[in-house]
């Protein structure tokens, strides 16, 4: 019977888990796994699937009701669609999704649909394949691709592909990103790049969503879409006549810290309540120790207490090493 226990100081009720199965990823993207990566977590410090799984029960619980499972590169973890299935198989989980850079989704695809998920994230920041291995560190576009296609004929649904944005890297792609919503019924997701971590992307002259949106605006009218109950910070818009849409999110030129409604579980084992923030309840300690589920309850409360108003009003200020890789985005 699910409680709704996890409401934070400021009367938000954190229902969102995103759950980050490892920190190891078969690509080196610029902004969030740069080249000099740091050492990677030891295979005892990694949450084992049963770890996850009671974390996942206690949360639903206490009123999560929609886990996106991430990584680092969720498919390179051995075992991830059993552990899709068993996750999916929780009573009182109403969504299940995934986010993936779709490189192994290939040979996933049918294993993830018959776990029980529908919708998929994908990472493309690109359609043209050598930028895609400058950006990436890999030469896979094509096999990404044919992932997405597959996706799309195996009927998941929504498919969003998600486009850091980034000035002299893709800017010269957003109206050819954007035009993939007229063909396909993808929803197309630009983000602002966060300047975190060590990332090795050009932050210093960010790419906005304002002038995005205007750069798109040559396919048509942007037409706002209601916002669902189910949306995330993206705010989404649809072409006229379009079978996709284009959502946009801008962690950096302007906060939507003020509705958020995520916790995120780390592949080491913490709660953490704000991507942006260091503020973390270690759960793996206590788990391990062989505390009851009321204890493990109090962890999770203990976090939600925790749980900033907003992240820093200034991103470049930010100075966490490596953040993104190891916590999924
Ligand atoms: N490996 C999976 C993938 O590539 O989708 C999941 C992990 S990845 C960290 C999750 C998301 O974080 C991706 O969509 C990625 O584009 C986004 N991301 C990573 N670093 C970012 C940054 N510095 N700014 C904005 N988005 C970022």
């Amino acid at each position: 019977m699910q409680e709704h226990q996890l409401v934070d100081p400021y009367k938000r009720h954190l229902n969102y888990l995103r759950i980050s199965i490892t920190d190891r990823c078969n690509l080196r993207c610029v902004y969030c796994n740069p080249r000099s990566s740091k050492q990677k977590l030891r295979h005892k410090d990694v949450l084992r699937y049963e770890e996850i799984l009671r974390l996942a029960r206690i949360g639903v619980s206490l009123g999560i009701n929609k886990i996106r499972v991430t990584g680092g590169e969720p498919l390179v973890r051995k075992g991830c669609c059993d552990f899709l299935e068993h996750l999916a198989a929780i009573d009182g989980l109403k969504d299940i999704s995934l986010t993936t850079n779709g490189v192994l989704l290939k040979q996933n695809i049918d294993k993830i649909a018959s776990a029980g998920v529908k919708r998929l994230n994908i990472s493309l920041d690109t359609l043209n394949p050598e930028k895609y291995q400058q950006i990436t560190g890999h030469d896979v576009f094509k096999q990404v691709w044919e992932g997405i296609e597959l996706a799309l004929q195996k009927g998941f649904d929504p498919i969003k592909l998600n486009v850091v944005a980034i000035n002299g890297v893709n800017d010269d792609e957003l109206i050819q990103l954007a035009e993939l919503s007229f063909k396909y019924p993808f929803h197309i997701r630009f983000i602002e790049l966060m300047p975190i971590g060590t990332t090795s992307a050009p932050v210093a002259n960010p790419l906005l969503i304002p002038e995005i949106k205007k750069k798109i605006q040559i396919l048509g009218d942007l037409i706002p879409i209601q916002k669902d109950i189910n949306d995330g910070p993206a705010k989404r818009y649809k072409f006229k006549d379009a079978m996709g849409e284009i959502g946009f999110i801008s962690p950096v030129s302007k906060h939507f810290c003020k509705g958020c409604n995520r916790l995120r579980l780390t592949a080491d084992g913490h709660i953490l309540t704000c991507l942006l923030s260091d503020i973390c309840e270690d759960i793996k300690s206590p788990l391990r120790l062989g505390l009851l589920d009321n204890d493990l309850k109090t962890v999770f409360l203990k976090a939600v207490a925790r749980k900033p108003f907003q992240h820093p009003e200034n991103l470049t200020l930010l100075a966490q090493p490596e953040q993104m890789v190891s916590i999924g985005g």
